[in-house]
């Protein structure tokens, strides 16, 4: 159970975002934008809400000086177990290894019907309401391979395809960046892609480039027909500083940018790639112009089975603001399966949260209201 989850403790289990709800709310983008549905989802379930969720499992959060919030053990087994632990004894109970196939939907005045195949067999179950939520298509060792695409398109619902996001970015490097290059940091550097752009650090590695900026720019660069990014190596100077700083210099501007300017390996690799096909930069400014602005095409974005998160999923405009789909009573969905992004950073986690509370208790509510059960009967 919640594999991805003790996945995502791996790299310390960034819960959420320590930050203002504008900012916040500004992190979660989609082909199909649904701002104002993110700010009111947001302001049922923040990140405070989610912090003490925990909490109240008896796991402390603490918000690193990025704003990053994790639990204090940064991982995430403690907290999965006492969850879990939680659920079973409030009643929850769990069947493993049952893999929903197919969606029957209510006939008049009767049950939604639901297939699962268990060791070889279906089995069917008759429930009055239902929540999926059954993740993207990254990692799909962990369960997570978005079969369910097929079986939601089998009843007509607009599913936007599932790609890679939050993931590397593929290039086709020559040698000589390679070869100097090769698993080293570009830090401190701007990035842009069309009218984005993100400060931060990227790795250059043997198929292009990974870390967070590309991450950030990933949306983006996803629109874009020849994807391109500009990488500025010395985001805290003009071109003007630059040519000040390499002096009096007539040749040799690789050599002399490398020390004066104290490009690193990568950076410096990169530069040189700036020349096209000659060997040197033809002056001083055109050196320092490169430098502000790197431009790298990409070929595409790494396989989605590598890939952090997926974006694409059920479109917003298949459901309502309880997250059930709207015309499909009694379903409502969840988490990464719906077509929304965010960057890293905590607000992936935060967004299956708050969209898991909302659908949660707005299908007991719908349950009351619609079926006349009692709270202890809405299992
Ligand atoms: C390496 C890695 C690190 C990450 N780190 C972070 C992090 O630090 N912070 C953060 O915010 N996010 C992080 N994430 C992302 C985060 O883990 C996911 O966004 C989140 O787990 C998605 O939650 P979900 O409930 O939508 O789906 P999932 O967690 O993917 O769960 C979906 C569940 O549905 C099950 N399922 C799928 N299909 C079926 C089916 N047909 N029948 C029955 N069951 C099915 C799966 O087995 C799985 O148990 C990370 C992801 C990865 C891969």
């Amino acid at each position: 159970m919640g594999r991805k989850f003790l996945v995502a403790g791996r790299g310390g289990l960034n819960l959420t975002h320590d930050e203002s709800r504008s900012d916040f709310v500004s992190r979660y983008s989609g082909p199909d934008p649904a701002a104002p549905l993110w700010d009111s989802l947001l302001n049922d379930f923040d990140a405070a809400a989610l912090r003490r969720w925990a909490a109240e499992l008896g796991v402390e959060t603490f918000a690193a000086s990025t704003g990053r919030v994790y639990p204090r053990e940064l991982k995430s087994a403690q907290l999965l177990r006492r969850w879990v632990h939680r659920l079973r004894k409030s009643g929850v109970q769990f069947a493993m290894n049952h893999r929903w196939t197919a969606l029957h939907p209510r006939s008049a005045g009767g049950s939604i019907s639901l297939d699962f195949e268990t060791h070889g067999d279906v089995v069917a179950v008759a429930v009055d309401a239902v929540l999926f939520a059954l993740g993207g298509g990254s990692w799909p060792e962990t369960g997570s391979d978005g079969a369910w695409v097929a079986g939601f398109e089998r009843l007509s619902l607009s599913v936007a395809p599932l790609c890679a996001s939050n993931c590397g970015w593929e290039t086709e490097w020559p040698r000589s960046v390679l070869d100097l290059a090769e698993g080293l940091p570009l830090k401190n550097i701007q990035a842009s892609a069309g009218a984005a752009s993100a400060a931060g650090e990227l790795m250059v590695t043997r198929y292009g480039l990974e870390g967070g900026v590309i991450y950030k720019l990933g949306a983006m660069l996803r629109t874009m027909t020849e994807p391109e990014i500009c990488i500025d190596l010395k985001p805290t100077h003009s071109v003007d500083t630059l040519v000040r700083k390499l002096g009096v210099c007539r040749s040799n501007f690789l050599r002399e940018a490398r020390s004066r300017w104290r490009l690193g390996d990568a950076a410096f690799a990169l530069l040189q790639t700036q020349c096209g096909d000659a060997p040197e930069f033809p002056s001083t400014e055109a050196i320092a112009r490169a430098a502000k602005a790197c431009r790298i095409r990409l070929r595409g974005p790494r396989p989605i089975a590598e890939a952090i998160s997926s974006a694409g999923g059920i479109r917003w405009s298949e459901l309502d603001d309880s997250l059930m789909v709207r015309r499909l009573p009694g379903v409502f969905v969840a988490g990464e399966m719906i077509d929304w992004d965010a960057p890293t950073g905590g607000y992936l986690m935060q967004g299956c949260f708050a969209t898991g509370s909302r659908a949660g208790t707005r299908a007991v509510d719908w349950m009351r209201t619609h079926l006349q059960v009692t709270a202890g009967g809405a299992g």
